[in-house]
């Protein structure tokens, strides 16, 4: 079979620039793809981070002219030097869009940027445009998230006609429908796009605005999504499908979910050099070990009995605090530790600062982004919360199965399809699950967990039983393949 051209469309990858998981996904998904025999190239925007990181970046010479709203922007394409078997990695250079602090919003205001829509529509319309001057039309454009919606939206409309893109197919893979990228109704002019795509219920138009998102679920040929269970759930409304219910209901029969893999070559206790101390699963003394190095590290007492719970997260209403909230007080009042590694709302960052000055020998706060300490953390904790109120694919769980920390989860989108519950009759399972978005539920799961943790041989069988588990990338890349090759059929 014949190796494809697949250009594959992301706002950030590893190691380039990370805010959350489609990193870790962007950073892998295409190298594995590229091993396969494909010709694969990433396109990301130049943001000032990879511009300081990446002094060795090279300036292609391809040039690129937009108009948005009647001004001209230009832009240059960069390339890493790369190694053979490698993607290449093109970088969409314009500093006026990219040259900031944070790839999305204004540090100081903690608000988006409020030309995000120029800054994409440059990123999109370069990309195509870069396409053509490099005589390099893709079999396939893999694109991320709203960030690269509108690529199919283009090649559907303005491209309709250009034979460059004639056998082109797109695929565009949801990672969090929270984020559709809506703006108002005039920002449609901003795209060149002709008016009469613009009308009410159509594909740009979303309750008087403008949504991204929406246009390339509408267009593009293919749409994934991350986990099974999220590609059903995504079909209902409320906090699944996020009013985008029906456009996605439209295209259930072009809809799969592909669960995340891991990078095992960067998340696993026996390699990974991010933690002092490595293990496996028939000898855990390196784990007890990391679990006195975070405990030093957060500056807790050193209680090595009671069991630690971690947690690694956006702080953000998705990822359950909630219900945390709640239910804070009686889970200090357990016999337990608990580490936080989070940055994001304003409200949970006081609240957790609150939450360490009451109970200053239980909990510990980093409300930062360290991906060090994230390592440390999942290493060293026993037990990894995740109460999420839904969770497209979800990452942390999978890691933390991997480094022997039992992961409670709520059952919903990747969480459900990762971690089995603990069934007290059989023995088997690898985490602990609840149903209902209650904090009611969640206390009562968290007791039962450290009820068996305090009984350790059931206790090791559930680590052992989590540690045998493999989400490597090799099975979901093997289903990207299988449905770029159906596509091009
Ligand atoms: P999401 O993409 O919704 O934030 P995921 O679980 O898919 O959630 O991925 C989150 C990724 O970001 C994981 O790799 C996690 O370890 C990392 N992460 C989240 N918060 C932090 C933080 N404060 N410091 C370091 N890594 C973090």
């Amino acid at each position: 079979m014949r190796a494809l051209k697949i250009a594959f469309i992301t706002p950030e990858a590893l190691p380039f620039i990370k805010t959350g998981g489609l990193a870790d996904i962007s950073g892998v998904l295409p190298n594995i793809i590229a091993q396969m025999g494909h010709s694969v190239r990433v396109f990301l925007p130049l943001y000032r981070q990879i511009k300081t990181n990446f002094a060795n970046l090279e300036n292609t010479g391809i040039e690129i002219t937009c108009e948005i709203a009647d001004k001209k922007y230009y832009g240059n394409i960069f390339i890493l030097p790369a190694k053979d078997s490698k993607p290449e990695i093109y970088f969409i250079e314009n500093d006026y869009f990219f040259d900031r602090e944070e790839p999305y919003r204004n540090v100081e205001t903690g608000k988006d940027y409020n030309d995000n829509d120029e800054r994409i529509i440059f990123f999109n319309m370069a990309i195509l445009q870069a396409l053509k001057k490099m005589l390099w039309p893709p079999d396939i454009i893999h694109c991320n998230d709203w960030q690269s919606s509108l690529i199919p939206s283009y090649l559907k409309t303005l491209y309709k006609d250009d034979s460059f893109f004639y056998n082109t197919r797109t695929v565009l893979t949801i990672h969090n429908l929270a984020y559709q990228g809506q703006f108002k109704a005039e920002s449609f002019a901003k795209l060149g796009i002709q008016k009469e795509h613009f009308y009410p219920a159509g594909p740009f138009e979303y309750w008087g605005k403008i949504n991204f998102l929406k246009s390339g679920i509408y267009y593009a040929d293919e749409i994934t999504t991350v986990s099974p269970t999220y590609a059903k759930e995504i079909q209902s409304a409320g906090d699944y499908g996020m009013g985008l219910e029906g456009v996605i209901k439209d295209k259930s029969g072009h809809l799969t979910g592909i669960l995340n893999g891991v990078d095992y070559m960067i998340w696993s206790p026996k390699t990974d050099k991010l933690i002092p101390f490595r293990y496996f699963p028939a000898n855990l003394s390196g784990k007890k070990k990391n679990k006195l190095e975070i405990l030093k590290t957060a500056n807790l007492p050193l209680r090595i009995e009671e069991p630690l719970i971690g947690m690694i997260s956006r702080l953000d209403n998705q990822k359950g605090f909630d219900l945390l909230q709640e239910i804070m007080d009686g889970l200090l009042n357990l016999k337990l530790q608990f580490i936080l590694l989070g940055t994001g709302d304003g409200k949970y960052h006081k609240f957790f600062k609150e939450m360490e000055k009451k109970y200053p020998d239980r909990i510990k706060a980093f409300l930062e982004f360290d991906n060090k300490l994230a390592h440390l953390i999942s290493a060293g904790a026993d037990i990894f919360l995740m109460p999420s109120r839904y969770e497209p694919c979800g990452l942390n769980q999978m890691y933390s199965l991997k480094y022997g920390t039992v992961p409670i989860i709520r059952k919903t989108g990747g969480l459900a399809d990762t971690v089995v519950n603990f069934d007290e009759q059989t023995l088997r399972g690898t985490g602990f699950v609840f149903e209902n978005y209650d904090s009611g539920e969640l206390l009562e799961t968290i007791k039962k967990a450290v009820g068996f943790y305090a009984r350790k041989k059931i206790w090791f069988k559930i680590i052992k039983q989590g540690m045998g588990e493999d989400f490597s990338w090799d099975t979901s890349a093997r289903k990207y393949e299988e449905l770029y090759r159906a596509l091009i059929k």
